[in-house]
């Protein structure tokens, strides 16, 4: 099967100022679109052509794994985001989150503090454990919980390219801007799954 380079669900300027139309051209038009292309490529002619990219990401290794793996862990992020987000999310979500660390403001610091000190590249990750519990983990490089059984709710892409044009080195001015764009109703979706 060939993969394609989903639609974003808002235009490119729409995220600014906290993601900038020039980031969300290099970001998504070229990283991601490059990631699609070449996952295609490895694909081609490989025991992974017919496979999801749910399953490759499950199964394979190397090249073919960082690859799949990237194109899904960009597809989610950008789903994750919207115009209109920011704020909190409601229902059963709010109340898992205040049950597990006490406050939504204690969660969002949690979850600063793992993208901001993520070392290098990689996605900062929050997640449904098989159990039903919550938790936030961090991964390097192209690492995605699919791979330990968790279910992704929301993840923060720390790779350099995600915020450098906007924010250079200031990786917690990104993070922080990060929380004004979440569509909650989207990650409340994922977590009633
Ligand atoms: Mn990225």
């Amino acid at each position: 099967m060939e993969f394609k380079l989903p639609k974003l669900p808002y235009s490119s300027e729409a995220l600014e100022p906290h993601i900038s139309q020039k980031t969300i051209e290099i970001h998504y038009g070229k990283h991601h679109q490059t990631y699609v292309n070449k996952l295609n490529d490895l694909i081609t002619d490989s025991a992974y052509e017919e496979f999801s990219l749910e399953d490759i990401i499950k199964e394979s290794e190397g090249a073919i794994f960082n690859n799949a793996a990237q194109v899904y862990n960009h597809t989610f992020y950008w789903e994750s985001f919207s115009p209109d987000g920011g704020g909190k999310p409601g229902g059963e979500l709010l109340d898992a989150i205040e049950t597990k660390y006490g406050s939504f403001e204690q969660f969002k610091d949690d979850f600063s503090h793992a993208a901001i000190t993520l070392f290098g590249s990689g996605w900062a990750w929050f997640v449904k454990k098989q159990d039903g519990s919550l938790d936030i983990v961090q991964k390097s490089n192209a690492e995605n919980p699919l791979r330990d059984g968790d279910l992704p709710l929301l993840t923060c892409d720390v790779w350099e390219h995600a915020y450098y044009l906007d924010y250079q080195n200031r990786r917690p001015d990104y993070v922080n801007a990060f929380w004004k764009i979440i569509n909650w109703d989207v990650v409340e979706k994922r977590f009633s799954k």
